[in-house]
């Protein structure tokens, strides 16, 4: 099965909308912005152009697509199933109890799925964290799926789920050469829609000798790497950003997902290496035993973090539930219910227009593609979308941010554009029809493999 992803449309102009821009010299103002051949190719007051399609913006407001800079895809067709699991839980039911008995398809309509709900909520980028190596046959078949979804990806190469035990925390094998394969046949091209990233498992879930050799092969292969740090009490032990600091190989190159449990100075470390972080904040309230969100230690270490899903096992696939769970820790934290990493009482915090730019413009930063995506500054790629402002949840949307991030949901998004193709329209999302029924079919197909009861 296969789902061709629709073609690009030459040229847009929205007219009259709210423009959030994420572009520091551009502003936010209320204007337009002309899209043609696939490219932001003019922004501000009055433009004219006879011969592109007119998308009438009044009382829309039009953003850069929402990036999640960690997803595990593969998980889409076993959303929801464990909201109140705890980090042991997901390991054992999802990575141990499930990833071994997926085949190619099952990844493929997994990625599909987690494709189509990202998109029809806004999410115009994902980095797809694949730690469902289990063949060279399913990781083609997750990057097969983002080329026909039409979303922008990052696809992160991980390792096999396949004896998943043996691949983390202490793991002595290094990671699947398949990468090499990956990166000179199938994703050689950094500027294509999908691109090429290494998930790496790094000192704390791995041993120093193997990531140092895991880093070398990244680097060798010129790929960008994501790493999971500071989880729970295994990586306030492991102190990983400090190890990598400590042998020279902590670099701009890095992005850290999670660094819930790693330290203050780790956090300058990566901050003074010009590394990256992102911070999965609705996954951490939810699931205990990662420790709590790193929101406001990064902000005082003086890094921006990008955030992210994570698991759509547990939490919704959507940016909006990420960015709202964020703030809650945050407000939390201010009405006294910090946790044992969260001590210091002035942390700088964050407010609605910070977390529309984690969302954004900083998810481009750390997944590398700042060139092209994250903002609306002209020449960037039309990754944008458009939300309805003049929806019953929303109005009278007297400040826009806080509209969105406080009240904000994927049926509010009506227009999503991912390098000028329109994948959402009038709020419908276009394909994926038989997307539901085939990632039950999927998740079927898996329960009865495993030997678990069938939902009913
Ligand atoms: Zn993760």
């Amino acid at each position: 099965m296969s789902h061709n992803p629709p073609q690009n449309e030459q040229r847009i102009l929205i007219k009259g909308a709210y423009l959030v821009t994420q572009d520091a010299e551009l502003g936010n103002f209320v204007g337009d912005i002309l899209v043609t051949d696939g490219r932001i190719s003019a922004v501000g007051q009055d433009l004219a152009d006879d011969r592109a399609r007119i998308v009438d913006g009044t009382g829309k407001a039009v953003l850069p697509g929402f990036i999640d800079t960690h997803r595990h895809n593969w998980q889409g067709a076993l959303r929801n199933l464990g909201p109140a699991w705890t980090y042991q839980e997901y390991r054992s039911q999802v990575q141990i109890g499930l990833g071994q008995y997926f085949d190619p398809e099952d990844v493929h309509i997994g990625n599909l799925a987690a494709d189509l709900m990202s998109l029809d909520s806004g999410v115009t980028t994902v980095r797809d964290e694949s730690h469902i190596s289990n063949s060279p046959e399913h990781s083609d078949a997750a990057i097969a799926a983002h080329w026909e979804s039409g979303i922008r990806a990052v696809f992160d190469h991980g390792w096999p789920s396949t004896e998943a035990e043996q691949w983390q925390f202490g793991s002595a094998r290094t990671h699947p050469v398949d990468i090499r394969r990956i990166r000179n046949e199938v994703l050689s091209d950094d500027s294509a829609r999908v691109t090429l990233n290494a998930m790496l498992r790094g000192p704390e879930l791995s041993t120093p000798e193997v990531s140092g050799k895991d880093i070398q092969l990244a680097r060798e292969l010129d790929l960008r790497i994501s790493m999971h740090v500071g989880l729970g009490e295994w990586g306030a032990e492991q102190q990983a950003i400090r190890q990598l600091e400590e042998t020279g190989l902590l670099a701009s190159d890095m992005t850290f997902i999670h660094c819930c449990t790693s330290t203050d100075e780790e956090l300058r470390m990566l901050a003074a290496r010009g590394a990256t972080a992102s911070v999965a904040g609705a996954l951490e309230v939810f699931m205990p035993g990662l420790g709590q969100p790193a929101t406001n230690r990064l902000l005082a270490a003086g890094v921006r973090p990008s955030l992210s899903v994570d698991t759509e096992t547990i939490v919704s696939g959507d940016m909006f539930g990420v960015m709202r769970a964020t703030l809650a820790y945050q407000q939390l934290v201010l009405a006294g219910a910090a946790g044992p990493m969260d001590r210091v009482p002035d942390l700088p915090t964050f407010d609605a227009a910070d977390l529309l730019s984690f969302a954004t413009i900083e998810g481009a930063r750390a997944a590398g593609i700042d060139d092209r995506t994250g903002s609306l500054t002209p020449g960037k790629e039309a990754d944008l979308i458009m939300i309805c402002l003049d929806h019953a949840n929303l109005l009278p949307a007297t400040d826009v941010a806080a509209s969105i991030v406080a009240g904000g949901h994927a049926g509010n998004v009506d227009l999503v554009l991912v390098a000028g193709v329109v994948l959402k329209e009038d709020g419908a999302l276009k394909g994926g029809d038989t997307v539901f029924a085939e990632a039950a079919a999927s998740r079927d197909r898996l329960f009865r493999a495993a030997s678990l009861p069938l939902p009913t």
